[in-house]
């Protein structure tokens, strides 16, 4: 398949999504009305240089941006934050408050030991990343003064202090890793890198039920066509098998 080269795909005047890695991996970023921008995940430990480029095909400068939430503390999500933070000159980054210790010791999560490959996983270091200050702690249902409010969704599993994000205003939804869209076909994140699948498949029902038009995604392409629909339908799908 086709691997985006755009530095920056518009969602909305003032929200874009940041490809890291082609589609693979995203990042997000928000202008807010007096210029400052809110980013949103920092990709792997080399994605900053594609950051600072998605940025600046939208006129903006790492030093413009006052605020980094990460959706999670995992090295393809925080790998670059530590940079980022260094970048752009922030105090540190803003984060669920279940997230707070990976983020402070750059150690990933506990991996789902239900699964052969987890219980590999969780015996072996994987996955770690430089370590940033917290500057903000984040509790679902906060609704943060991002260009017209950006509502934080608690959505634990893929970590204890996973978050999905939705813009009220232009009714962006991100779903962070609770659901993917690679290969524009979505699916549940790997079972292996979750600390509760369990849980995932649990909280993501409520992507399905909170309003919006684009759903966008940490990995893989939006949706901008019948995005509610499509989430649901996964949901209802998913719900069905029993898993
Ligand atoms: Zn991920």
């Amino acid at each position: 398949m086709g691997v985006s080269r755009a530095p920056v795909v518009s969602l909305a005047p003032g929200v874009h999504r940041l490809p890291t890695l082609g589609d693979y991996i995203n990042s997000y970023a928000f202008v807010n009305d007096d210029g400052s921008v809110t980013l949103i995940d920092c990709g792997i430990k080399r994605a900053p240089a594609k950051i600072v480029a998605g940025l600046a095909a939208f006129g903006k400068h790492p030093g413009d941006v006052q605020q980094i939430i990460l959706t999670h503390a995992h090295s393809d999500h925080a790998g670059g934050s530590a940079d980022m933070v260094k970048r752009t000159g922030v105090a540190g980054v803003t984060v669920h408050v279940d997230e707070v210790p990976f983020v402070e010791t750059g150690e990933a999560p506990p991996r789902d030991t239900s699964t052969r490959l987890g219980a590999m996983f969780a015996k072996v270091p994987f996955g770690g990343f430089a370590r940033s200050d917290v500057v903000q702690q984040l509790h679902d249902g906060d609704l943060l003064p991002v260009g017209g409010g950006l509502r934080i969704m608690h959505t634990p599993g893929h970590s204890p202090g996973h978050i999905s994000l939705k813009h009220e205003s232009t009714g962006i939804l991100i779903t962070g890793d609770a659901i993917w869209n690679m290969r524009s076909k979505m699916t549940w994140p790997t079972k292996a890198g979750c600390t509760s699948f369990k849980q995932n498949v649990q909280t993501a029902q409520v992507l399905g039920e909170v309003e919006y038009a684009i759903a966008a995604f940490t990995h893989g392409p939006e949706i901008r066509d019948n995005a509610r629909e499509a989430v649901r339908g996964f949901l209802r799908k998913a719900a069905a098998k029993g898993r």
